[in-house]
């Protein structure tokens, strides 16, 4: 038999996750555009990716009226780099009039004045705001050669103006160096270096890498034998995994997660509402997701 038969064999016997209900909504407002295209990025975004464009802000609007009826009750933005949206601010607002809303962002973007309107909006929001700054590594040169040249100060820096506007962010962590590996070893590495930056109360996220994309190119990718078989999931899983209760949102369509917006096959349709219903877990990133117990919720 084929390899190519061996996997589609294998996929066939992927499990089903339920499907507890829409709970979170994620927005691909830029899409794969993004100012930086990281060595690491598991849906090869950059500055000439446009395979999922912006979100025209009617859609994004439209699409929330829609999860609003729908009882979604929390929102995140993504890309991409969210800062690159001309009309973010207007996108930030509409969402808070419903919702928390967590921006995922690399923080460069972040100037002194983007920094002072978000900690306006943070300050008088209806719901809360919250940033998360991904940073991978906790000196330039293990940043860097994953994020590109000199991103590991201009990160910081931004990070910095969050802080002095009134927002303390999370900082997301892709676990690439060894050094991660012993996860207390690392979390207590970055509370240094952010403790000594002015980050009294330091949050982190640690993130495994997902083999696809960029990433799978640095990496090898993931082995044909990756992929989960019926029995694996255990109960009560789609109460761990973000798929059991999110739904992302892109130009493109509805994906079941901001994971696998690249692969074709798992788009859901054109609308929300045709895409509240269980789905298999037949890519060979959900297998990471179910070994790390991993949700991209902050
Ligand atoms: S990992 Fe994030 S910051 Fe880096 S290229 Fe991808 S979307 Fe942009
Ligand atoms: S990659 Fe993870 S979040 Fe996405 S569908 Fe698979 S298990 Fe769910």
């Amino acid at each position: 038999m084929s390899q190519d038969l061996v996997d589609l064999a294998a996929r066939a016997n992927a499990p089903t996750l339920p499907f507890a209900g829409l709970d979170t909504l994620w927005l691909q407002v830029t899409g794969t555009l993004c100012n930086i295209a990281c060595r690491h990025c598991f849906i090869t975004c950059g500055p000439k990716n446009d395979s999922h464009p912006m979100m025209a802000r009617e859609h994004v609007l439209d699409t929330l009226d829609v999860a609003r009826r729908l009882g979604v009750r929390e929102y995140y933005f993504t890309g991409g780099e969210p800062f690159m949206h001309p009309h973010i601010f207007d996108l930030i607002d509409a969402t808070l009039q419903q919702g928390p809303l967590s921006i995922l962002t690399n923080g460069i973007l972040i100037t002194e004045d983007v920094a002072q309107r978000l900690g306006d909006l943070f300050r008088r929001g209806p719901y809360s705001l919250d940033l998360r700054v991904s940073l991978d590594g906790t000196t330039p040169e293990e940043n860097d050669p994953i994020r590109g040249k000199n991103t590991f100060h201009q990160i910081l820096a931004g990070g910095e103006r969050l802080l002095r506007a009134g927002i303390n962010p999370v900082w997301t962590v892709t676990t690439v160096h060894a050094a991660f590996d012993d996860r207390s070893e690392g979390y207590a590495r970055f509370r240094s270096l952010l403790e000594a930056r002015g980050f009294t109360r330091p949050r982190l996220k640690f993130i495994p890498p997902f083999l696809i994309g960029r990433e799978a190119r640095r990496s090898q990718g993931y082995a044909a034998d990756d992929l989960l078989q019926e029995g694996d999931l255990f109960e009560g899983e789609e109460h761990v995994l973000q798929c059991g209760s999110c739904r992302t949102v892109t130009a493109r369509g509805v994906y079941p997660c901001p994971i696998l917006i690249e692969a074709q096959d798992a788009r859901m349709g054109d609308h929300l509402e045709g895409a509240l219903h269980p789905i298999r877990l037949d890519h060979p990133a959900c297998a990471t997701c179910h070994q790390e117990g991993f949700s991209c919720r902050t």
